[in-house]
C-alpha cells in the first residue's frame, strides 16, 4: 500500500506543504498519492544547508558514512514489497521488474557501504631529475562539498541510488529533485536517510517540476550537477555556470547478431526480446536496433516475432504481465507517430503496432530508413527494428551511424570480431554475447556523443564527486 501523503525532506526532515502533487497510477490513470511540493523558500533553505553541511559531511568519517549505507541496505531488504510496490504503482513498471529494481537499489547501496572506506590516495614518484632529490608527492580524494541531482522516471530508486549512495560515500552534502511523474522511491529512500545520523542538511529531496528545478542547475554553490534524462541534459549544462556537470542522457541501443550465431538463436532471441521490451522499452539501453548477418536474418525474423507475439501485456501489478503501460499516453503517441511515419516511408510492422491509451503493443519492424526518427532517435518504448548486414565492416558503420553511444551489444564466437567491435563501436561500453541493455551497478556506465558525459557505477561516480588534492613534502 501506498501512504496517503508524503513529505519532501529539506535538510534531513520531512516536511509537509500546503502545496501537494497528485502521483498517478500509471496503469489506471487514477490518482494514487500525493506529494508536498516545496516552495521556493524551501529551496533555497535546502541549499544554504547543503553548504553548511560540507564540513561536517567532510568530517563525518568513513566508517560512520559505511554505517548509514549498510542501515539503508538493512531497511530498504526490511521494506522490499512496500518499495516494488510503489515502483509498480508510479511508473507502471510490471511487479517482477519492480522487485529486480529493489534488489539493485540495495546492491548499490551495499556496493557504495563498501566503497566508503576506500577512496584512497597516491604516492606520486617526482624523481624526475636529480634536482628533485627529497622530493615526495602525495595524493588523496576530498569531497567536492555541496552537489545536486536530478533523475528521470524509468528508474526511480536505482538512478536516485546511484547519485544518492556515491554522494554519502564520497562526504558530499546533496539536493535531490526526483522525477515528479515518479518521486515515490526517492521519498522512501529520503524516509531511511532521515533515520540515520547523517550531518543535518546533508541530504535534501525536493519534489519539483522542471520548471522550479532551476536553483539545483544554476546556483554556483553546487560544486556539480549530476543530471539523468532526456537530451535536455545539453541545455541544462549550458546553464550551470562553472560547476561539473555529468550527463547521462539517453540512446538507440544496437545489437549485432554475427554470422555464427545459428546454433545459439534460442538464446539470442530470449535475450533480445527482454532488451527491447523489458520495462516496455523504457530503458536507456534498451534494444533499439537489431542488425543480423543476412544469412541468419529470416530465421531471426521469424522466431523473434513468434516469440514477441507470446508476451503477456496489462496490468504491471500481475505477476506474469511482461508489458505494462508507457510511462504516459503521450510519451505512447508520439511512438506510435513515429511507427506511422516509419510505415509510410516503406518501413514494414513486423508485429504490434497498435496503441491502446499508454499501451503501445511490442512492436517490431525492418527496412525503416535510416532518416525516419523510429531509426535515428531514442524510440524510449517497446520498439525494435531489424536490418541485415553483409560484412563486419558493413556492420561497424551501421552501428556508429548514430548520434548516441551508451552501450552496444554483439552475440559472437569470433574473438576477432569481438575485439573489432570493442574497439571501432563509438559507445560506453560493449557488450559481448549479450544485449546492451547488460548493467551491473558496480559496473563504469555512461555514454559518448549525444548520451552524455561522465560515468557512473559507484566508484566512478564517487570519483565525480572528489577532487584529487596533491601534497608534496621536501625532506629537509
Ligand atoms: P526528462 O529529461 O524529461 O526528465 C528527467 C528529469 O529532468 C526529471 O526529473 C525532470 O523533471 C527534469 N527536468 C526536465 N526539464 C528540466 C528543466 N528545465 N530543469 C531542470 N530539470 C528538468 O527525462 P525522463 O522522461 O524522465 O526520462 C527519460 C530519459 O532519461 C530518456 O531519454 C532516457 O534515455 C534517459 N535515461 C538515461 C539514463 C542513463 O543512465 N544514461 C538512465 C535512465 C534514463
Amino acid at each position: 500500500m501506498l501512504a496517503k501523503s508524503y513529505p519532501y525532506y529539506l535538510a534531513n526532515q520531512p516536511q509537509t506543504s500546503k502545496e501537494m502533487m497528485d502521483v498517478l497510477d500509471k496503469y489506471s490513470g487514477k490518482v494514487a498519492t500525493r506529494v508536498a511540493v516545496p516552495d521556493a523558500k524551501a529551496v533555497e533553505k535546502a541549499i544554504a544547508a547543503a553548504v553548511k553541511a560540507t564540513v561536517p559531511m567532510r568530517e563525518f568519517k568513513p566508517w560512520a558514512r559505511q554505517a548509514v549505507l549498510a542501515h539503508c541496505v538493512q531497511r530498504f531488504k526490511e521494506r522490499r514489497e512496500e518499495l516494488a510496490y510503489a515502483l509498480c504503482v508510479e511508473a507502471g513498471k510490471p511487479i517482477k521488474d519492480s522487485d529486480g529494481e529493489v534488489t539493485r537499489l540495495i546492491e548499490t547501496f551495499f556496493i557504495a557501504a563498501d566503497e566508503a572506506v576506500r577512496i584512497n590516495g597516491e604516492t606520486i614518484n617526482l624523481d624526475l631529475a636529480k634536482r628533485l632529490d627529497g622530493y615526495h608527492g602525495y595524493t588523496k580524494r576530498v569531497p567536492l562539498g555541496p552537489v545536486s541531482f536530478i533523475t528521470p522516471f524509468n528508474f526511480p530508486l536505482n538512478l536516485v541510488a546511484h547519485k544518492v549512495a556515491p554522494a554519502i560515500a564520497a562526504g558530499c552534502p546533496f539536493v535531490l529533485k526526483p522525477a515528479e511523474r515518479t518521486p515515490i522511491g526517492a521519498l522512501i529512500i529520503g524516509e531511511v536517510l532521515a533515520e540515520t545520523d547523517l550531518p543535518k542538511g546533508a541530504f535534501s529531496v525536493l519534489n519539483l517540476d522542471g520548471k522550479h528545478a532551476g536553483p539545483l542547475v544554476e546556483d554556483p554553490r553546487f560544486k556539480l550537477l549530476s543530471f539523468t534524462g532526456s537530451q535536455i541534459g545539453w541545455d541544462l549544462k549550458a546553464r550551470a555556470g562553472h560547476k561539473k556537470v555529468t550527463l547521462e542522457l539517453g540512446g538507440n541501443a544496437a545489437c549485432i547478431i554475427d554470422a555464427d550465431q545459428g546454433p545459439h538463436l534460442d538464446h539470442v532471441i530470449d535475450r533480445l526480446v527482454f532488451g527491447a521490451f523489458y520495462q516496455s522499452g523504457q530503458s536507456c539501453i534498451s534494444v533499439q536496433r537489431i542488425y543480423a548477418h543476412e544469412s541468419l536474418y529470416e530465421e531471426l525474423k521469424k522466431r523473434l516475432v513468434a516469440a514477441v507475439k507470446k508476451l503477456k501485456a496489462g496490468d504491471p501489478k500481475k505477476k506474469d504481465t511482461f508489458l505494462g503501460p508507457m510511462i504516459d499516453e503521450a510519451a505512447a503517441e508520439r511512438l506510435h507517430g513515429w511507427i506511422e511515419e516509419a510505415r509510410k516511408a516503406g518501413g514494414k510492422v513486423l508485429c504490434g503496432g497498435k496503441r491502446n491509451g499508454a499501451m503501445l503493443e511490442a512492436t517490431l519492424m525492418e527496412n525503416v530508413p535510416t532518416s525516419a526518427k523510429a531509426h535515428r532517435q531514442e524510440a524510449f518504448g517497446p520498439f525494435a527494428l531489424l536490418s541485415p548486414f553483409r560484412t563486419f565492416d558493413e556492420v561497424v558503420d551501421m552501428v556508429n551511424d548514430s548520434d548516441y553511444g551508451l552501450q552496444a551489444g554483439i552475440f559472437t564466437d569470433s574473438l576477432s570480431n569481438a575485439m573489432r567491435a570493442w574497439n571501432e563501436l563509438d559507445q560506453g561500453g560493449v557488450i559481448v554475447n549479450d544485449i546492451p541493455s547488460f548493467r551491473v551497478d558496480n559496473m563504469p556506465y555512461g555514454g559518448v556523443k549525444l548520451s552524455g558525459i561522465g560515468r557512473e557505477g559507484v566508484r566512478w561516480a564517487i570519483e565525480d564527486m572528489t577532487e584529487l588534492r596533491l601534497m608534496v613534502m621536501r625532506e629537509r
